[in-house]
């Protein structure tokens, strides 16, 4: 086991392509989800014009779980863990009031919600969590 997640994350940015490097990093830069409009908006001025070219990068990033969708709010995020895969569980936790969105990792998640579908004798694929906070500033 690679116990350096931070260094392998970093190596597998390697193998990505120009547009999908330029989305990823706004992304990582960025204080909250973006839309596609958005991302597309900000990367104009790398020379991504078409829709399609944004489009195609997320759906990639996704699928290499270096990126999320937050469905409610139809808006992609960078992945801030470095374990993330396609069909990975996930979850956030989504501010009310300033619209931060934080991913948060807990085993015991899947574990409750698989008993939970066990309840009704159904099997728990995998999960996408967005609960609605109130966040620690906001709180203050
Ligand atoms: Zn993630
Ligand atoms: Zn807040």
């Amino acid at each position: 086991m690679n116990n350096s997640p931070l260094t392998n994350k970093n190596n597998q940015k390697e193998h990505l392509t120009k547009n999908q490097e330029i989305v990823l990093n706004l992304l990582e830069k960025s204080n909250e989800p973006l839309k596609a409009y958005s991302i597309l908006f900000n990367l104009s001025e790398h020379g991504v014009k078409a829709p399609l070219q944004v489009y195609r990068a997320l759906d990639k990033l996704i699928e290499l779980g270096k990126v999320h969708k937050i469905e409610s709010k139809n808006a992609f995020v960078a992945c801030i863990n470095s374990n993330c895969s396609l069909n990975s569980n996930t979850g956030f936790t989504i501010c009310q009031q300033c619209d931060e969105v934080s991913e948060i990792h807990d085993n015991k998640i899947f574990k409750n919600l698989n008993d939970l579908a066990i309840q009704e004798s159904s099997k728990l694929n995998r999960y996408n969590l967005e609960l609605y906070i109130t966040c620690k500033k906001c709180l203050k």
